[in-house]
């Protein structure tokens, strides 16, 4: 594993690479953003950001899709991976919103972990993207890179997004994931790495049968 040290030198390049990413999912309110990032798990973020437009113009609010019921919301999200499990997720968010959060998204982690279909990674995500805040949302991009550039371990990405949130300085931690991700997904792939490309070679630790 990197040291301290180490871990502040990648950081650093990593924020000069990516000084201000942002999140490739399209949005325009924290309740587009929580339906683009439900739509988002097992599907790339150019699947979600088609059928967006259409869903944030049918679906604009949490009380037209209980208006609409699973039945009303479903047709704009057939073209998605587990459309019938996300439809659910998202009628069944709209009603526990409108019944006890006035329509309104809640802001705090802990509060947003209780609301249906919202795990650690969706809640760690919505509050990093859309408030800035310093949590580390690990998908499969965070999960596989903090092993590959050996940042740390971890059997679940909720284990890997603890040990990030401590090992990973306080300067760094608001863009951290989103960078990673950029870097997993155009550079640093799973099956063919660019290090030949990569702006992070001359610093980065992975095994070198794992660089290409
Ligand atoms: S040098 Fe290769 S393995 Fe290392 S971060 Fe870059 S792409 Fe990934």
């Amino acid at each position: 594993m990197l040291s301290k040290a180490e871990i502040e030198q990648f950081c650093e390049a990593l924020h000069e690479v990516h000084p201000d990413p942002k999140c490739e999912l399209i949005w325009h309110t924290p309740w587009e953003l929580i339906m683009a990032i439900i739509l988002s798990a097992q599907s790339t973020d150019k699947n979600v950001n088609r059928v967006t437009p259409e869903l944030f113009k049918g679906v604009p609010t949490p009380k037209k899709a209980v208006e609409l019921g699973e039945d009303g919301v479903r047709p704009f999200v057939k073209s998605v991976n587990y459309f019938n499990n996300k439809t659910r997720s998202i009628v069944a968010l709209a009603q526990k919103l409108l019944d006890e959060y006035n329509g309104e998204m809640p802001t705090d982690f802990d509060t947003l972990v209780t609301l249906p279909g919202i795990g650690r990674k969706t809640a760690s995500v919505f509050l990093n993207v859309a408030y800035h805040k310093p949590y580390i949302g690990v998908d499969t991009h965070v999960f596989r890179l903090a092993h590959r550039l050996k940042l740390c371990t971890g059997k679940t990405p909720a284990e890997v997004q603890e040990k990030l949130e401590k090992i990973i300085p306080e300067k760094y931690k608001t863009g951290f994931a989103l960078a990673l991700v950029l870097l997993g997904r155009y550079i640093c792939q799973a099956r063919k790495p660019k290090c030949g490309e990569c702006p992070l070679y001359t610093i980065c630790q992975a095994d070198e049968k794992e660089k290409k």
